[in-house]
Order: structure tokens, then sequence, then C-alpha cells
């Protein structure tokens, strides 16, 4: 399937490259969101089993000795990249913000995008009423001077959102970074489109369920989203019946 909406970036990742552990590996999966914790566990069991799997598949003989196939993006920078993403698409926050997205983002699954932003905006020394009131937030609000600086002049529109969508819109790009990842590292492996959030997305919608190749999807949200932060999610498989009749 070669299909435009996912074409991303052009970095090259090879598809051994994408055997390396990654800074955020520790947590692969647990970042899914709307799973219970039982659930969870499954698929890091699931997961961990793929990469244990590789791994003893490597020692024997690697079956990609050769394979050229290379991600469209950067698997060693998308935490970076998908910041970036986050604050240039949606304007909502300076550049200059980007060190407090990148600390607070791993807290986003465990605790909830709203209450991190929350958390970071309730912490450190908080704006005088005038000022909150510039920002039209009520005087009981929260909003640190830190967070305040961090507003771009659109941000200022949105001060209580503008941290939580570029914080969800960045976390869900590396999850669905994660999950390209594991899948290209299996020689059958396939990722399918999910999002239980397809609101006013005609292209989420369109593609609901559809199997993606590894190699061609892009993590980043579809330029043709017109949600803030795109609620797309990618469930990985593998076609492990194509991969017993291979070792056949
Ligand atoms: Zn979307």
């Amino acid at each position: 399937m070669n299909c435009p909406l996912w074409a991303g970036g052009n970095f090259a990742a090879t598809r051994k490259a994408s055997h390396r552990s990654y800074p955020w590996q520790n947590d692969l999966f647990v970042s899914v969101s709307g799973q219970s914790t039982r659930e969870v566990a499954m698929f890091k069991a699931f997961l961990d089993s793929l990469l244990n799997a590789k791994k003893h598949a490597e020692h024997a003989a690697d079956p990609f000795t050769g394979v050229k196939e290379v991600l469209n993006f950067n698997p060693d920078n998308i935490v970076n990249d998908a910041i970036d993403e986050a604050i240039e698409h949606l304007g909502l926050l300076k550049p200059s913000a980007k060190p407090s997205i990148q600390a607070l983002i791993p807290r986003c699954m465990a605790e909830g995008f709203k209450a991190v932003s929350l958390s970071h905006r309730k912490d450190g020394e908080q704006l005088s009423k005038e000022e909150k009131k510039a920002l039209r937030i009520r005087s009981n609000g929260f909003m640190s001077k830190t967070a305040a600086s961090e507003l771009s002049e659109t941000g200022r529109l949105k001060p209580l959102e503008a941290h939580f969508l570029t914080l969800w819109r960045a976390d869900f790009t590396i999850d669905r970074a994660k999950s390209i990842v594991a899948a290209s590292s299996q020689e059958f492996g396939c990722i399918n489109q999910l999002g239980g959030h397809r609101d006013g997305c005609a292209l989420c919608a369109e593609n609901y369920d559809k199997a993606i190749d590894p190699f061609k999807a892009s993590p980043f949200p579809p330029v043709e989203c017109p949600n803030a932060a795109c609620g797309m999610m990618f469930r990985v498989s593998v076609d492990w019946v194509a991969v017993h009749k291979k070792q056949r």
C-alpha cells in the first residue's frame, strides 16, 4: 500500500537500525491510551516476545541481512522531531518551550495530558491576578510565570490548552513511531490504523483498521487531519503463518 496519507519525512533508518534500543523503548506500548493495565501488560508481554524472538533469530542468522528498506523517519530522533512538529504545527508555544515539553512528555500516558499540563502551570511562581486577567484566566486558575512565558501570541488566546494540545500531538506521534519500529523489526510485521476519536477527520475514518506497510507509514499526523491532536494509533501484528511457512 502506498498511500500519500502516510508519507512523512525522508530520514534513513534501515531495518537493521530499528533493532537498536531507543530511549523510549523501556515504556514501549505502555502509552497506548485507553487500555487497562492488564491489557497493556499483555500487549507488553506480546511485544517482549517479539523482540526476544528477533534477538534469537539474530543469533542464529540474521534473515534481514542485505535488506535495504528504510523507515521514512529517524527513530533515533523521533522524540525531538515529534515535539518540534507539534510546536510548529500548532503554534501555541514558543520554540523555547521545548525543554518543558521534553521533561513532561514521559509522564503523559501514566498521568494524563491534562493533569500533566495542569501540574506544569501549577508548578512555580504564579502570575498576578492582573496578569491572569489579561489572559482571561480566572483568579483561582493556575498559570506559572514559566508556563506563561512559553505561550506564543496564538497560545495566549488558549492559555489553558496550549501545553495540553502540544503534549498530546507530540506523544501520539511518538507512540505511532514505537509501533512502526516494532512492526518493521519483524519480516512479516504489519500495522493497522486504529483510533477511537476520528472526529472530523475523513482520512482517519476512511483508513480505520486498514493494514499499512511499516516502511510506508509515517508516525506524524496526516497533514490533512483537521484535529489539533490526531487520535490515530497503530496496532502491531505479525503474520506468524507466513513466518512459519518460510521457516519450513
Ligand atoms: Zn486525524
